[in-house]
C-alpha cells in the first residue's frame, strides 16, 4: 500500500473512520452499527503448485464483509500488495457500493499474493484454477452464495478460467456461469463489461455536471467540455474513463501518472496515443507529446479541475494532501484517499466523489451479467425486431397522416431496437444518475446545518441505512 510515512491507520481502519463519521450523524444503534461495520469472515489459503520444476507456495485471501443480501459479490485482485487488512477493507467498500446502487449482493473481496508479470500465461492458469479449486470446494465461490469479477491484476481471461473451473466441480449445475462475473462474452459475458468501470466514472461526472449548485460547492461552472483533468492510473478504469470523457465530453486530459513516471501537457494528451506508446514502450516514459516527470506523483499536486485516481489505495494521504490543487476529485480506485487526507481536503473545499459511488459502474454491470447468466438469453434478444417494427409503423403512420416523408437522417436512430450494448448502457446510467440523486440530496439537506457536511458522508449514510433496514427485515 502506497501510504505515507506519517502515522496513518491501514486501509481498513480508514475506512472504519470514514463509517464512524457517518454513524455519529444517524439514528442508529451501537450495536448494529458494529455488526455492519465489522467483517463477517476472511478465509485464508496457501497452496503449493509445482512450476518450473519446483514448488511454489502461494497465499490467497476471500473476505466476506456483509451477507445481508446474497450473494456476496467483489473482485479478485492479483497483486503483492495483497494483505487481509486490503481485502478486508475492499470487501467492506464492497458492501457500502452494491447498497448505494442498489444492487442486490452483499460485499466481498479476494486476493492473490502475485506479481501476475512474473509468470507466463501457462502458470497464471494453473496458479488460478488451483487458487479457484479451494474456493469453490469452500462455496467462497458459488453463483448463490459468493460471486468474484476481475480486479488489479485480474481480468476476462481470469474469470474465465474461474468459470470453467467451477462448471468441472460442478457439471449439473444449470446456473454454474453465474459463478463468476467479467468473462468473456463467448464463456457468458456481457457487452460493455469490460469498460463498465470507466464509463460509470464517466456517467458519474456528467451527473454531477447536471447540477450548476453542486459544480459552484466544488468552485467550478460549466461544461465538462476543455476542463484540465489528471488521471492516475492508465489501467482499464482510468484508460476507459480518460478515453470517454476525451472523445465524448472534449475535456482535456492535461496529466496522466502511471508506474514509471507522468506526463503533462496542457493542451491535452491523446489518450489512445498514448496507450499505444505504452504498448510498444512499456511505460509512458518517452512519449514525446508532453513533459515527462520522474516522479510521477508530483502529477497530483499540479493544479487542474479535476483530479482521477484510478490506481492504489492511499495515493493521496496525509503526506501530500495539503498541496493537492484540484476542485474536484472523483474516486475511480477504491480507497485512493485516506481519512486523514479526506479531512484535509474537505477543510479546502474540494469536493470529492467517493470510490463506493464512482467506482460502482463494474458491479453494476456484474449485476445485469449474473442475470442474464441465470435467465440464459441475452438482454433484447426477445423484443428488439418487434420494438423496430413498431417503430417503422409510426414513421409509415406520420408519412401517411401529414402526405411528408420523414426525415432519411433520423430514421435509423428512430427505428434501431435496443441491443445489449445500448441496454446496458442505458441500464447502467440510469443506475449512476439514481444513485446520485439520492446522495445529492442529502448532501444538500446536511450542508445546509453544516456547511462541511461533504458526499462521502453522504453516501456512507445512505448505504449503512439500507443495510440496516435489510437487517432489521432479517430480524436482527
Ligand atoms: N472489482 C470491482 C470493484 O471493485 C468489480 C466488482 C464486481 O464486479 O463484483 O468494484
Amino acid at each position: 500500500m502506497s501510504q505515507s510515512s506519517k502515522k496513518e491507520p491501514s486501509f481498513r481502519k480508514s475506512v472504519d473512520i470514514l463509517f464512524d463519521r457517518a454513524v455519529r450523524q444517524m439514528n442508529i444503534s451501537q450495536g448494529l452499527a458494529n455488526k455492519i461495520k465489522v467483517c463477517n469472515s476472511t478465509y485464508t489459503v496457501r497452496f503449493g503448485v509445482k512450476l518450473r520444476g519446483e514448488i511454489h507456495t502461494f497465499t490467497g485471501y476471500r473476505s466476506v464483509h456483509s451477507e445481508h443480501a446474497e450473494p456476496v459479490k467483489g473482485g479478485i485482485r492479483y497483486s503483492m500488495g495483497v494483505s487481509q487488512d486490503e481485502v478486508e477493507a475492499l470487501a467492506a467498500l464492497m458492501t457500502y457500493k452494491c447498497a448505494i446502487v442498489e444492487v442486490p449482493f452483499g460485499g466481498s473481496k479476494g486476493g492473490l499474493r502475485i506479481n501476475p508479470k512474473e509468470w507466463d500465461e501457462d502458470e497464471l492458469e494453473r496458479i488460478t484454477r488451483r487458487f479457484s479449486y479451494e474456493l469453490i470446494k469452500r462455496d467462497l465461490i458459488n453463483p448463490s452464495q459468493n460471486v468474484p469479477a476481475p480486479d488489479m491484476g485480474t481480468g476476462e481471461r481470469e474469470m474465465a478460467w474461474i468459470a470453467d473451473q467451477y462448471h468441472r466441480m460442478n457439471t449439473t449445475d444449470i446456473d454454474a456461469r453465474a459463478c463468476v462475473t467479467g468473462k468473456p462474452l463467448n464463456a457468458g459475458g456481457i457487452r460493455g463489461r469490460t469498460e463498465a468501470t470507466g464509463r460509470g466514472v464517466q456517467y458519474a461526472l456528467r451527473d454531477f455536471f447536471r447540477h450548476p449548485a453542486d459544480l459552484k460547492i466544488a468552485g467550478l461552472e460549466g461544461k465538462l467540455a476543455g476542463k484540465r483533468i489528471i488521471v492516475q492510473g492508465l489501467g482499464n478504469v482510468g484508460y476507459h474513463a480518460a478515453k470517454f470523457l476525451q472523445e465524448e465530453d472534449d475535456a482535456l486530459i492535461t496529466g496522466v501518472i502511471e508506474f514509471d513516471g507522468g506526463i503533462y501537457n496542457p493542451n491535452g494528451i491523446d489518450i489512445e496515443t498514448l496507450r499505444h506508446h505504452m504498448n510498444e514502450h512499456g511505460g509512458v516514459k518517452e512519449f514525446p507529446h508532453g513533459k515527462h516527470f520522474e516522479n510521477g506523483a508530483v502529477l497530483l499536486e499540479q493544479e487542474c479541475d479535476i483530479l482521477i485516481p484510478a490506481a492504489l489505495e492511499g495515493v493521496i494521504n496525509l503526506e501530500n494532501a495539503d498541496r493537492v490543487k484540484t476542485k474536484l476529485i472523483i474516486e475511480a480506485a477504491n480507497g485512493p484517499v485516506t481519512a486523514g487526507a479526506d479531512e484535509i481536503l474537505r477543510k479546502k473545499g474540494v469536493v470529492i466523489i467517493p470510490d463506493m459511488y464512482a467506482n460502482a459502474g463494474g458491479v453494476t454491470v456484474s449485476y445485469f451479467e449474473w442475470v442474464k447468466n441465470l435467465s440464459h438469453i441475452r438482454f433484447g434478444r426477445m423484443q428488439r425486431r418487434q420494438e423496430e417494427a413498431r417503430q417503422q409503423l409510426i414513421i409509415e403512420a406520420l408519412e401517411k397522416m401529414t402526405g411528408r416523408e420523414f426525415p432519411d437522417e433520423l430514421k435509423g436512430a428512430f427505428v434501431s431496437g435496443a441491443d445489449e450494448l445500448t441496454l446496458v448502457r442505458s441500464g447502467l446510467d440510469d443506475t449512476m444518475r439514481g444513485a446520485y440523486a439520492s446522495m445529492r440530496e442529502k448532501w444538500h439537506v446536511k450542508r445546509s446545518d453544516d456547511p462541511d457536511f461533504d458526499l462521502r458522508t453522504a453516501a456512507y449514510m445512505i448505504s449503512i441505512q439500507r443495510v440496516a433496514d435489510s437487517y432489521r427485515a432479517l430480524g436482527l
